[in-house]
């Protein structure tokens, strides 16, 4: 499948590389002795439940809450610092598939909510400072059938996406082999830098709310348990640099959440996720200088692309900046021991490396490839990146679920086994889960809960949710006991060893 895209912003796309000087290993002098809040994890998600209970908080009656931000490793260190940045619904074929596990009118809100994530990353990225197609015949014409599906029933996402035949297609990717392509308006596909973004939005939350926001990078969380009676708080937090008492305490861990919440277990795992970084063919053309074609809307900047090709999703995006390509994916290499992983300093299994040191040149042709380009970066470090076609290969840890679904809501006593002495000052939360699709799922994921908590904390009570978030996504017991927990989680599996 193709798709056209546009850039939010010119991010660079590599592997914190540089290091946020500010954030990567921000520490406060002493561990905070208490919190209202502690938010575990310091990706997308948890930047994005602090970013709102401080930024949305304005109009609200309630105090500004004090945040205590933890992170296992360097800040931005799991997914959200190793992903693609592709932001890149496949809205056709998502809102059929969520169908067949929910009401029509959850698919439906489902599919607006992660649409609306372009327009949501771009507007929080203009308030940083200044700084910061499928290929085969069936699959092509199933998701068309698809696009026809959302096209009819929900016309404000599905008018989005149009359709281009072979020819057109062929000309506009430089894909020989490709048979059709969707393509996305600015409004529903765009590109960002995953890193960088939430790197910048922490030393932005940092310095605008000093009183009310610590990080505490290099700080791994490794038990909450509920307090005696005379305790001021509901929970105590016990890290590897001492212990922090809360009122509510948020998981924003990733597939390493059931650590915490043994039951989410049962329907939530990690996979080992492939991605590369790629000077690119000198034949392809400069960022902004692809084939037109018509109803292109896209801002000025590189081009991006997810093909079903070869019995998996692999996608790519060109950085506006240089032309350089991420490229991810290899899912239809078999290789089963990627499942039930939770350490993402391992180098991708050899032959995933391999597809992905290869395949491009294939995707566009060697004809349209041209000569491997040899204008390395001026600041080649060859102990990080290669000089050669690919500069960069390494993993990540993604979070599936086994109804393809985020867990974003409160946690009851039921899931988390501890009792709340005070539910009226605080309670367990999670947002986690996002199946390889956090950039259009976790940062309103993010919003919502912030939302949750901040109703929790002005009415002490989680409800009402609110009309724009699917309740899909909340973790109920109801929701749990559908899922297959004998496909793909385990809750057996220990996943603290990455970071203990
Ligand atoms: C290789 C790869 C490519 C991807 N490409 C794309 C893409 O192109 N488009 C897209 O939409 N999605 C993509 N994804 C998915 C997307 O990156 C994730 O869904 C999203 O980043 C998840 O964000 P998060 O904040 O929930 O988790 P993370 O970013 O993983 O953050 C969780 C954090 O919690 C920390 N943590 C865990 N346990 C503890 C503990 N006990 N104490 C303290 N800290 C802890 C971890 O160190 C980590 O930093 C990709 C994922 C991978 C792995």
């Amino acid at each position: 499948m193709y798709s056209s895209i546009l850039f939010a912003k010119p991010f660079h796309l590599l592997l914190a590389n540089p290091p946020h000087p500010d954030v990567a290993d921000r520490q406060s002098e002493k561990l905070p002795e208490s919190a209202d809040i502690v938010i575990i994890g310091s990706g997308m998600s948890g930047t994005s439940i602090a970013w709102h209970l401080l930024m949305d908080n304005k109009s609200n009656s309630t105090k500004v809450p004090r945040i205590a931000m933890l992170e296992a490793r360097q800040a931005c260190s799991g997914a959200t610092g190793r992903n693609g940045g592709h932001i890149r619904p496949s809205s056709y074929e998502e809102y059929v598939d969520a169908k067949k596990v929910t009401t029509q009118e959850q698919a439906a809100k489902i599919t607006k909510f992660r649409a609306n994530h372009v327009d949501a990353l771009i507007g929080a990225a203009n308030k940083l400072p200044a700084q910061g197609a499928g290929r085969l015949e069936e699959p092509f014409a199933e998701a068309v059938r698809q696009w026809e599906t959302l096209k009819k029933e929900v016309p404000e996402v599905g008018n989005e996406w149009g359709v281009l035949q072979r020819d057109e297609a062929v000309r506009i990717s430089l894909m020989p082999d490709a048979v059709g392509a969707l393509t996305g308006t600015a409004k529903v596909a765009g590109a960002i830098w995953g890193y960088r973004f939430v790197t910048n939005s922490l030393k932005m939350l940092l310095d605008t709310y000093p009183k009310s926001l610590s990080l505490d990078t290099h700080t791994t969380a490794t038990a909450v348990t509920a307090t005696s009676k005379n305790s001021t708080h509901n929970f105590a937090v016990t890290t590897d640099r001492g212990t922090i008492l809360a009122n509510h305490v948020v998981y924003a861990t990733n597939s390493w959440s059931p650590h915490f919440v043994p039951m989410l277990g049962d329907a939530l795992a990690g996979g080992l996720l492939s991605m590369s970084a790629h000077l690119g063919g000198a034949g392809l053309p400069k960022p902004g200088a692809w084939p037109a074609y018509h109803n292109n809307v896209s801002l000025p900047g590189g081009r991006a692309w997810s093909l079903f090709l070869r019995g998996g999703l692999d996608y790519i995006v060109q950085n506006p900046e240089n032309g350089e390509y991420m490229f991810g994916g290899g899912a239809g290499i078999p290789e089963p021991e990627n499942i039930n992983q939770y350490d993402d300093s391992v180098f991708p299994a050899a032959a995933t490396a391999s597809y992905l040191n290869g395949a491009l040149p294939t995707y566009f042709g060697y004809q349209n490839w041209g000569a491997e380009r040899t204008d390395f970066p001026a600041d080649l470090h060859q102990d990080v990146i290669y000089p050669g076609r690919t500069k960069r290969v390494w993993t990540g840890v993604e979070g599936f679920t086994t109804d393809a679904f985020p867990f974003v809501g409160p946690l009851s006593q039921k899931f988390t086994n501890r009792a709340v002495k005070n539910r009226a000052a605080g309670g367990e939360w999670v947002s986690a889960g996002f199946n390889g699709e956090g950039m259009d799922y976790a940062w309103l994921s993010g919003k919502g809960l912030s939302e949750m908590i901040r109703n929790h904390m002005a009415n002490a009570t989680n409800e009402p949710l609110y009309e724009w978030f699917p309740q899909a996504f909340l973790p109920t017991q109801e929701r749990l006991r559908k899922q297959n927990s004998t496909s793909v989680a385990r809750r057996d599996v220990d996943r603290s060893s990455r970071w203990v």
